[in-house]
């Protein structure tokens, strides 16, 4: 189940060592950059003043912000030898871009064919990859990478439902790479159309880009008949391939020879011990176009330094909590979104949308959550129907510890999207 063996299976001892001898390269190569060359500068940093890994914090933190207005300073290789860009989904403001040279896409391609091969894909696999192909890192990412690794690859990109469904079906796709909320709403078209996707040959799912509850990835592997597989990327570290689950589904590798990761807590910004969650920091150890050095990517999860019995050491991530910019504040009780995607996704009779209304109705604000319910149990008894809604107020009020307003709605009545879900929307007055 190795794609590179000798890597993978790295003791703790040698991957610190590996991980060491690479950030000093990164670093001095970092150097030749106008943005960073300044800032090592001024920190005094240079590779020989590194000594252990943890000597890293010696180097400022790279934000967001930071990136989004000094991208192009950060090229350390003339333009000529920049061969592609991306940038990232602009979920949280203006996008970021990320510059990449003909080595750093084939090291890339490598990590994902690598993470694709952990989960049991192989050559023989058909894969249709539902992601945006475009300025979006999941639809060329993850297409590379399962090129490298000798899988027919159907670029079939994102909606287009019903197309989809009859790729699937001619091709006997038997892997698909798809977005958690877009693998929900696909299952009203397999319904309209009336097919089961469990009669199709799928067996593997790769799914991303977007928080989600345990209770959807249930969700998808029943109602697929498949296993789905968490992956996890951000464009500013390549993009998808940076943590994959692997046959375990115990967390998700990090794929440690090519990533350093650091978990801070976002307030004191020091390092939060295992199974504590705080902010990814990640630095490149392996890019060559743009290294990133210390990159506050805002993504909270924890980590697990534990042996898998997979046998590979490097840590586990969580699942993504959410990012720091996600909270949700409302009457001075601070929530994620995926806390309520974990309540509402655990009842059997919710169907596969909600949306989160956030209002300042008089002097308080409050929380509209609406729910789509399935067909079925849309055509209940109104008791029945008011009993539900109970339901779903009280468990999402012992799990937000305040009390949301739920409005029932039919199934396939809210909006969608092809892309990341935007679950949350906040009509306060900022
Ligand atoms: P944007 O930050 O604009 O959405 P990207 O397209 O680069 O840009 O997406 C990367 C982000 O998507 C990550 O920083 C993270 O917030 C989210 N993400 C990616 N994979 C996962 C995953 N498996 N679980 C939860 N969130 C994820
Ligand atoms: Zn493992």
């Amino acid at each position: 189940m190795f794609w590179q063996k000798e890597i993978e299976t790295l003791t703790a001892d040698d991957l610190n060592k590996l991980q060491l001898e690479r950030l000093r390269q990164t670093v001095a190569r970092a150097a030749l950059s106008p943005f960073y060359g300044d800032r090592l500068r001024q920190a005094g940093v240079n590779p020989d003043s590194l000594q252990t890994v943890a000597d890293i914090r010696r180097i400022p933190f790279t934000t967001k912000d930071e990136l989004r207005t000094n991208s192009r300073q950060m090229l350390t290789v003339p333009l000529s030898d920049i061969i592609r860009l991306h940038a990232s989904s602009g979920t949280t403001g203006q996008a970021t871009v990320i510059y990449y040279t003909r080595t750093d896409i084939e090291l890339w391609a490598d990590l994902v064919a690598r993470s694709l091969y952990m989960t049991g894909m192989r050559p023989e696999d058909v894969f249709q990859n539902m992601m945006g192909y475009g300025l979006f890192t999941g639809g060329l990412g993850f297409h590379y990478g399962a090129e490298r690794l000798g899988a027919l690859t159907i670029p079939a990109g994102a909606g287009n439902s019903k197309r989809q469904v009859q790729l699937l079906q001619q091709f006997e796709t038997t892997a698909i790479h798809i977005i958690p909320s877009y693998a929900l709403v696909l299952l009203n078209t397999f319904a309209a159309l009336n097919v089961d996707p469990r009669d199709l040959p799928l067996r593997l799912a790769y799914i991303g880009a977007e928080p989600y509850s345990e209770a959807i990835r249930r969700r998808i592997e029943e109602a697929y008949g498949l296993k789905a597989y968490n992956c996890y990327g951000l464009s500013e570290m390549n993009g998808p391939g940076v943590a994959f689950e692997c046959l375990e589904q115990n967390g998700s590798h990090v794929w440690e020879d090519s990533f350093l990761l650091e978990v801070i807590d976002p307030e004191t910004l020091e390092p939060a011990p295992p199974g504590v969650v705080g902010e990814l920091v990640f630095t490149n150890l392996t890019r060559q176009g743009m290294p990133l050095l210390r990159y506050r990517s805002r993504d909270l999860a924890s980590y697990d330094d534990r042996p898998c019995p997979c046998g590979r050491n490097s840590r586990r991530l969580s699942r993504i909590q959410g990012r720091t910019d996600d909270m949700i504040i409302l009457k001075g009780v601070n929530i994620f979104p995926v806390q309520i995607d974990r309540v509402l996704m655990e009842l059997p009779e919710v169907g596969s949308n909600y949306l989160v209304e956030l209002r300042q109705e008089g002097a308080t604000d409050q929380m509209i959550v609406k729910v789509e319910i399935k067909q079925e149990y849309f055509q209940e008894e109104l008791t029945f129907l008011k009993g539900l809604q109970k339901r779903i107020t009280d468990a999402l009020k012992s799990e937000l510890l305040l009390t949301p307003r739920v409005e029932l709605v039919e199934h396939n009545s809210l909006p969608q999207t092809e892309g990341k879900a935007v679950r949350v929307v906040d009509y306060r007055q900022k």
